[in-house]
């Protein structure tokens, strides 16, 4: 199979003058497109002696730029070490020995943490640029004198073409190993899922080095022929302002962002009227997040995906999604799933268990983790790690990460299912749950929940009376909706959650918190 630079070089035969990216600075149309991706592999290979198999390393936010560059990186038959800009320097260097780069190629302001990587790291060469051209040279300026076509036209869709970091929501980021080929059933999965056009104009919302950034939609908008826009990095006003100006009619988001749009000042007064999908995928969406766009006349779907399957895996259908709310819906065409239990045996519908995933668009591996990759895959069967059920209907619902399951006196318990329930409070702004030790029960869940703002009616009230109440209220909540043991045993309120690099909660980091205040609570009665 050819590489994915056939995608944008063909159109630049036939549909040459069509925006294919804009950016905050500037905008390409398919044929500079094409152009510049042949002028970014010239420079590659003639002056950084880029060979084929050759990891690069990019550090850089959103652009026409990072896009630009992947395409050039696929052209050369090379690998792109995506790399997350908020993790810290021993983090990244990790990154970077891990996948053995040779090259890194990094945008300006990220000069502190780059001149950092260098120094720590194997790294034999660095390429900086600047989209503003204030610290360094502007890459369509560092290209301009690369002319001349680039001897082959991408490279074998078979071999690794992007080294992507999980999130490391569970432990150490791992690299998983994706395949041009992979993003072209990706393309092909996405674009039969959600009737992805040559009409239809993307916002990535997620950034460029996690695989939603790429894969949902930037790449598959390109494979139709369509246009991808790209905000610098996600500030609600700004991606607002940006889905009105360019007639957005699909932005994928996590959770956090689907919060932030709607708590802008700028939401009410934005015409939103362009979107044809507001799109949540990556963690968890609380019902309440979900119901409130759709009340505002806003088609809000939920899929689910993960690194490792380049990402797409479900997809809720413009049919299902007023009528199934909460589900991620059914798998994508060229994929195949199971749900099985701990012997690996089918469950029935309704029942939990294990979500299995085979197909076209899943990973050859870890990279450099051959036990790890034995572990995840099984004759081309992926575990995903992730607890599912589906419905009589065959549409699926996330129950939540295997890892985190919680058994209290031999009870299985789903912290999602507490934290949905807690979410339901209109005081409740987010909740996680997570397993403690317990003496009698083995394990019971706590819970971490941030209230909103304090509303009018508390006004006047002493914090301490307020939160009070606000305890009782989780408190009794809980006791009506869920079986006793479900009920969590402690309750703190904080001022946010943790989060890591990816913007997912860290349930680590609240389970030693909250064992740490109930060993507290202990001591002090
Ligand atoms: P790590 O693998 O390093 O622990 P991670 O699993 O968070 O981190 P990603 O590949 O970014 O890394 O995320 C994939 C995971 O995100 C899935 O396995 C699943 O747990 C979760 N996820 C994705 N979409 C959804 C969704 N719609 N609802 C619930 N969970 C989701
Ligand atoms: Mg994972």
């Amino acid at each position: 199979m050819e590489g994915i630079v056939k995608w944008i070089e063909k159109r630049a035969e036939t549909a040459p003058e069509r925006t294919a990216l804009i950016g905050e600075r500037r905008e390409l149309n398919y044929r500079d497109m094409s152009r510049e991706i042949n002028q970014t592999a010239r420079l590659l290979s003639d002056q950084h002696a880029v060979k084929k198999g050759e990891r690069i390393a990019i550090l850089a936010g959103n652009g026409v730029e990072y896009m630009v560059l992947l395409f050039a990186i696929a052209k050369l038959g090379a690998i792109a070490v995506v790399l997350n800009t908020r993790l810290t320097a021993p983090e990244l260097t990790f990154q970077l020995n891990d996948s053995g780069a040779g090259l890194l190629v990094a945008e300006g302001c990220y000069r502190e943490l780059g001149t950092q990587l260098v120094a720590g790291s194997g790294l034999a060469d660095v390429l900086w640029f600047d989209p503003h051209g204030l610290t360094a040279e502007r890459l369509e300026d560092r290209i301009s004198e690369c002319e001349g076509t680039f001897g082959e036209t991408g490279a074998d869709a078979s071999l690794p073409f992007i080294i992507c970091y999980t999130s490391g929501t569970t432990g150490r980021p791992k690299g998983a190993v994706l395949t041009q080929e992979n993003m072209f059933w990706n393309a092909v999965n996405n674009c039969l899922g959600l009737d992805i056009t040559s009409a239809d104009r993307i916002m990535a919302l997620l950034p460029l080095f996690h695989i939603g950034g790429i894969g949902l939609f930037s790449l598959p908008a390109l494979f139709a022929g369509g246009c991808v826009i790209l905000p610098d990095r996600f500030e609600p006003e700004r991606v607002l302002k940006m889905i009105e100006e360019h007639r957005v009619t699909i932005a994928l988001g996590v959770p956090t962002m689907h919060d932030l749009l709607r708590k802008s000042p700028a939401f009410e007064g934005t015409d939103l009227s362009s979107l044809r999908w507001l799109y949540n995928g990556g963690a968890p969406c609380p019902h309440e997040l979900i119901t409130y766009y759709l009340d505002r006349g806003i088609p809000f779907g939920q899929g689910y995906g993960m690194t490792e399957t380049s990402p797409t895996v479900f997809l809720l259908s413009k049919e299902d999604y007023t009528k199934k709310v909460g589900s991620i819906g059914k798998p994508v065409l060229y994929c195949d799933i199971r749900i099985v239990d701990d012997e690996g045996r089918d469950v029935k519908a309704g029942e939990i268990g294990e979500l299995l995933v085979r197909g076209p668009h899943v990973m050859q591996g870890y990279w450099n983790l051959p036990e790890e990759t034995n572990k995840a895959l099984r004759d081309g069967w992926l575990s995903t790690g992730d607890l599912v059920r589906a419905d009589e209907n065959g549409f699926v619902y996330v129950a939540g990460r295997k890892k985190e399951m919680i058994i209290s006196g031999g009870e299985n318990v789903y912290p999602l299912e507490i934290e949905q329930v807690i979410r339901e409070l209109p005081s409740v702004d987010e909740a996680a749950v997570v397993g403690v030790v317990d003496l009698k029960w083995g394990e019971v869940p706590a819970a971490a929940v941030v209230l909103k703002e304090r509303s009018p009616e508390d006004e006047g009230e002493a914090e301490t009376s307020q939160e009070q109440s606000r305890l009782e209220e989780v408190q009794s909540h809980c006791m009506r909706r869920l079986a006793k043991y479900k009920v969590p045993a402690t309750i703190v309120f904080v001022s946010a959650l943790p989060k890591n690099a990816t913007g997912k909660v860290d349930k680590n980091q609240i389970k030693i918190m909250l064992e740490k205040r109930m060993e507290e609570n202990r001591h002090g009665d």
